[in-house]
């Protein structure tokens, strides 16, 4: 009997012995930091000359790897051997799929705090994000492996006598899998394992600022035994790579996590049916958020400023999940954004290889000068309450900051800033605070921090998030415990660690067989 799906249980680091292992797993990642990685292409390890470099966002001199980059040529010879090799593995039966899943989970499992700590270093996650990261690749896997077994006898259709009517689900073919860098562990190896365990054959495209992670479990699925040719690592430029493989007629499915504006050019580009191509292509794109916090007057308020400052801060508030906007009843408004005020000139800002630092850096150059971009847009549309200061000379640091007095329809209540930041606006009463969250062009998550049980079913009924929490904060969401996925220009409305999510990567097929 298989053991029951249960999420991986997060790492308490006030442990001694705990906080020593992942100390331990520090110590392993050092000892490789500056190695060069290779493309895997059919098996085959492939290095180019042209290299991506990797660095750690709280101090950019230190290189985490060099990776080899792919170009149009490699794209191609990655997509030919894909091909070809979706052949016999839709074949291979979906047990024999999984349990190559369950070995790589428990290869993750024993090797979770070097994992982590390589997240610490590639993405400057705080301990805590990074061993939710890592626990969330592994629940990916574990979940995803039993899903498949749930399905490889189809679904139930009725027969009239003399008849044998099956309804059974296919592989598609192949899928280019193009994933972010901020969850660049789970996320990355989620939409790949969903795409392999239904039978389809990938190319895995990660994000540029995180690819040693990902060449890391690439290594971990091979060692688990997954035949060459399966999962096929490209790492490239977006613009290079990532059209050529999008445009391409072999291309069956696209697997995209990331931007609205990359995800809406993919979506664009992948609906034009090209020479050669025979079949539509099918997209599954999760993208971004302006998620929101909204107060009622009756309230637990230290919960709720507790709430929006852990919501936008995490991991600098770098998560499509973030609060990036909290809409308080006017009643609770000055001293919900007094205490969070208080809340986060605690915080601390710094290189999260030290674990005493609540917050690091943000990812890199670009998105430093962003997030400082909006500070000022904010300090223009409202009024600067706590933070607003960065310094990228060593790494790239920001205060967490919050911006009161906003209207809601200033361009900090309506744009993505992906840092920490986070918006306050007043509502007249809670009517009007679901009318305020509901105003973006976004719906991916969001919390109420109400006691009034009419309120909490208006919400329920009333705010259009994919993921919608009660009393909590608005991040965090567990695989098999709150599918994830956004509604509107959140995405394509799947939902990631759901029942029906490897749906996505399937066609049903009807046979009819006359007795
Ligand atoms: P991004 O869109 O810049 O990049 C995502 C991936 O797309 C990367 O691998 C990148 O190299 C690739 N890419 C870039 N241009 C491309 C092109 N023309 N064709 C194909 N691929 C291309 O996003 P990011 O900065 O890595 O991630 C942050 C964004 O992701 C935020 O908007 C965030 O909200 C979103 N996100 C959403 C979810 C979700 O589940 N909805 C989860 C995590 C992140």
């Amino acid at each position: 009997m298989m053991i029951p799906y249960k999420h991986e249980p997060f790492t308490d680091f006030s442990a001694e012995e705990n906080k020593k292992a992942y100390l331990e797993g520090l110590k392993l990642v050092e000892s490789y930091l500056g190695q060069d990685y290779n493309l895997v292409i059919g098996g085959e390890c492939i290095s180019t000359e042209d290299k991506i470099v990797s660095v750690n966002p709280s101090n950019k001199e230190e290189v985490i790897g060099r990776v080899s980059k792919a170009n149009r040529e490699l794209a191609e010879k990655a997509m030919q051997v894909a091909d070809e090799t979706f052949n016999t593995w839709r074949k291979v039966k979906p047990e024999v799929r999984a349990d190559i899943l369950f070995r790589a989970a428990a290869i993750i499992r024993r090797r979770k705090h070097e994992f982590s700590a390589l997240l610490t270093k590639e993405a400057g996650k705080p301990w805590n994000e990074a061993d939710a990261d890592t626990a969330e690749a592994i629940d990916f896997i574990e979940y995803y492996a039993r899903q498949m077994l749930n399905l490889k006898d189809g679904m139930p259709v009725e027969s009239r006598p003399g008849e044998f009517n099956r309804y059974s689900y296919i592989p598609l073919g192949v899928g280019i899998i193009i994933s972010p860098w901020n969850f660049p562990f789970a996320i990355m190896a989620g939409t790949t394992i969903a795409a392999i365990v239904t039978g389809n054959t990938v190319l895995l495209k990660p994000a540029s600022t995180t690819p040693v992670v990902a060449a890391k479990f690439v290594e971990v699925m091979e060692e688990a035994g997954l035949p060459k040719g399966v999962l096929n690592f490209v790492p490239g430029s977006g613009a290079e790579v990532g059209d050529y493989l999008v445009d391409h007629p072999r291309t069956r499915f696209i697997s995209f996590t990331g931007s609205r504006d990359v995800g809406t050019r993919i979506y664009e580009r992948a609906s034009k049916v090209n020479e050669g191509q025979i079949w539509l292509k099918r997209v599954i794109a999760e993208m971004g958020g302006k998620d929101t916090i909204v107060v009622d007057k009756d309230a637990d308020l230290e919960l709720a400023a507790q709430s929006i400052v852990k919501s936008a801060f995490g991991f600098s508030g770098q998560k499509c999940s973030a609060c990036s906007r909290a809409v308080i009843v006017e009643d609770v408004y000055d001293k919900v954004l007094n205490r969070a005020v208080e809340l986060t000139k605690e915080l601390t800002v710094g290189d999260t290889a030290d674990q005493s630092y609540f917050m690091g850096p943000v990812i890199d150059q670009a998105a430093f000068d962003k997030i400082m971009s909006y500070v000022e847009i904010g300090k223009e549309e409202g009024k600067l309450v706590a933070g607003g200061e960065g310094d990228s000379s060593k790494g790239f640091f920001i205060q967490p900051t919050i911006i009161a007095d906003l209207d809601p329809k200033a361009r900090l209540m309506q744009e993505e800033i992906f840092g920490p930041v986070v918006g306050f606006t007043k509502a007249k009463d809670f009517e009007h605070a679901i009318e305020i969250a509901n105003n973006t062009d976004y719906g991916l998550t969001g919390a109420v921090l109400t006691n009034n049980r009419d309120h909490i079913e208006k919400a329920r009924e009333d705010f259009h998030v994919g993921n919608l929490y009660f009393n909590r904060g608005c991040t965090g969401a567990i695989v098999g415990y709150q599918p994830f996925g956004g509604f509107n220009m959140s995405g394509t409305d799947s939902k990631a660690g759901g029942p029906d999510y490897l749906l996505l990567h399937l066609q049903a097929k009807t046979t009819s067989e006359t007795l």
